[in-house]
């Protein structure tokens, strides 16, 4: 296979400002794949413009998350929280009919992409089911069928690798940089963090790259407007805790 260099984004929820820098930050021109993980939709007040703006990419996988079959209506809101209940409520509102059918039609996870990397939203065994823990990160590994999957759901970046029967855990540093030298012989399980609703203490916008040649994930983060995010969504009349988690990246 050629050496490809891979743009991996989730959880960009509606956040325009959000995904604009992580784009000025790692410009499209400079990849060859772009995999999107899903949840483009909910929480943030742009969810129209950010499926013009991930369409614009060009992605060579998309598939959906439990946020985008809400606001598109494939499914009601009796998972969610109240949160998140008001926020699909308002997306489903604010969708462009167009815009409605689109998110509606993404297809499920998992989704094999090449011979070295498949995606999913929340596992590759269910869709919606989280990985937050070593047991739960096992347990989607045995799932995967591609020795790199990215995943996303938890808005929480981390790389869990398998090799030997030993779990290993990589956290992101606080630079905004944090390279993962990826072995053959093990087997990885990378969350490139949310892009638009970060939840691990830190409000950058997170993402991943992965260069196939170099075998390097490198999971970043990019400092970007929080405030003109958080003034979008207080203007237009969804929950001040939606603005206000954005700030403290929670
Ligand atoms: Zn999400």
């Amino acid at each position: 296979m050629n050496a490809l260099r891979y743009l991996i984004l989730s959880d960009v929820h509606a956040n325009l400002e959000a995904l604009e820098a992580v784009l000025a930050a790692a410009p499209r021109a400079d990849f060859d794949r772009v995999l999107v993980l899903g949840d483009l939709v909910g929480y943030g007040a742009s969810p129209n413009e950010v499926m013009a703006q991930v369409a614009s990419l060009r992605p060579d996988v998309l598939i959906r998350g439990n946020h985008d079959k809400v606001a598109s209506g494939l499914e009601d809101t009796e998972d969610f929280n109240y949160l998140a209940a008001e926020a699909a409520r308002w997306t489903q509102t604010a969708l462009t009919p167009p815009h409605r059918r689109e998110l509606a039609a993404l297809p499920a996870g998992p989704r094999v992409v090449d011979g070295l990397v498949e995606v999913c939203h929340g596992t590759p065994y269910d869709e919606d089911a989280y990985i937050f823990d070593e047991l739960d990160a096992l347990r989607a590994i045995e799932a995967t069928q591609q020795p790199i999957c990215f995943f996303g759901h938890t808005h929480v970046q981390v790389a869990f690798s398998l090799r030997g029967g030993r779990l290993d855990i990589v956290w992101p540093g606080r630079n905004g940089t944090t390279p993962v030298a990826l072995e053959r012989s093990a087997r990885y399980l990378i969350n490139p963090g949310s892009v638009g609703q970060p939840r691990d203490g830190d409000p950058r916008a997170a993402f991943a790259t992965f260069d196939s040649e170099t075998r390097e994930v490198v999971l970043r983060r990019v400092a970007y407007r929080v405030d003109l995010a958080q003034q979008r969504i207080t203007a237009a009349g969804l929950p001040a805790a939606l603005a206000e988690r954005l700030g403290v990246g929670r």
